[in-house]
């Protein structure tokens, strides 16, 4: 298979492999107005040819994450199974430190919230193999796991998670949730009263049942930051909803949103 311009990369299936000097050459002049691999500023990609991690488009909201992975050069690298579903790809580490900022990084870090593809190719012997579309389903502090399929572009949501503790139910955000430690905050809060409008949904429908907002953006979250109440809002499924669609829409962060709803719930009255 032989890449001609970016846009190609979205028509490749699993198992096509292509040259390296192909791919080389593509991440290359895809910037390059002149050459034949131009198809548009959207479709320029990012970083240099010899890194692990590009980008078609621009950042935050790429198009795609192209990932290459070249055998041992990361010792924790590879297939976490043998049917394939799950990659696990290290961060890169610039002088033994990692930047979750790094924009290499961030691109990844950001997947579950832009919910774009990320293309995997490994080394094989005539150059890149293509593995097929990935998504990130956990993010550690030196790894993050690559999952086949799932959660790519006209996915709805953010991937949640779901605790069922007797009669009590917490739902969560996949990558806010990594320890458990949100629900057992939310178990010490005991409350069930939603931010945005007020009503306790324990008292209104005789369940105990409250849902995590992160309200902290993904794109600055840390493996390292330990998980602290303030970091999230306690919402009824309707306003939670309600705060996601309006997440799409409006790149604003979590009070304005609620702010809206606000007065939008104060009007109905
Ligand atoms: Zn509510
Ligand atoms: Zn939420």
């Amino acid at each position: 298979m032989k890449l001609e311009s970016a846009p190609d990369l979205f028509r490749i299936s699993k198992g096509d492999r292509i040259t390296k000097r192909d791919l080389y050459d593509l991440i290359q002049f895809s910037k390059v107005r002149s050459s034949s691999f131009w198809a548009g500023e959207e479709f320029s990609i990012g970083n240099t040819p010899q890194q692990g991690i590009n980008w078609v488009g621009s950042v935050p909201q790429v198009k795609a994450v192209i990932v290459k992975t070249r055998n041992g050069s990361y010792a924790d690298d590879g297939w976490s199974d043998t049917k394939k579903t799950a990659y696990q790809y290290s961060f890169k580490a610039s002088k033994g430190v990692i930047s979750y900022k790094d924009k290499a990084n961030a691109v990844l870090i950001n997947q579950p919230q832009y919910l774009y593809p990320v293309f995997l190719f490994t080394e094989c012997k005539d150059g890149w193999e293509f593995e097929g579309s990935f998504s990130v389903s956990e993010i550690e502090e030196k790894y993050l796991v690559l999952k086949r399929g799932e959660n790519i572009s006209n996915a709805v949501d953010f991937d949640e998670s779901e605790y069922q503790e007797g009669e009590r139910k917490y739902v969560t955000h996949l990558l806010a949730e990594r320890s458990r430690s949100v629900v057992s905050m939310l178990k010490e809060l005991n409350d069930w009263k939603c931010d945005v409008c007020q009503k306790n949904f324990e008292k209104e429908y005789g369940v105990k049942y409250i849902e995590a907002h992160h309200k902290i953006p993904i794109s600055s979250f840390s493996s390292k930051h330990p998980v602290k109440s303030s970091d999230f809002a306690l919402l009824c499924p309707n306003c939670h909803k309600a705060i996601h669609i309006y997440m799409k829409k409006l790149d604003t962060d979590y009070e304005q949103i609620a702010t809206i709803l606000k007065s939008q719930l104060a009007l109905e009255e």
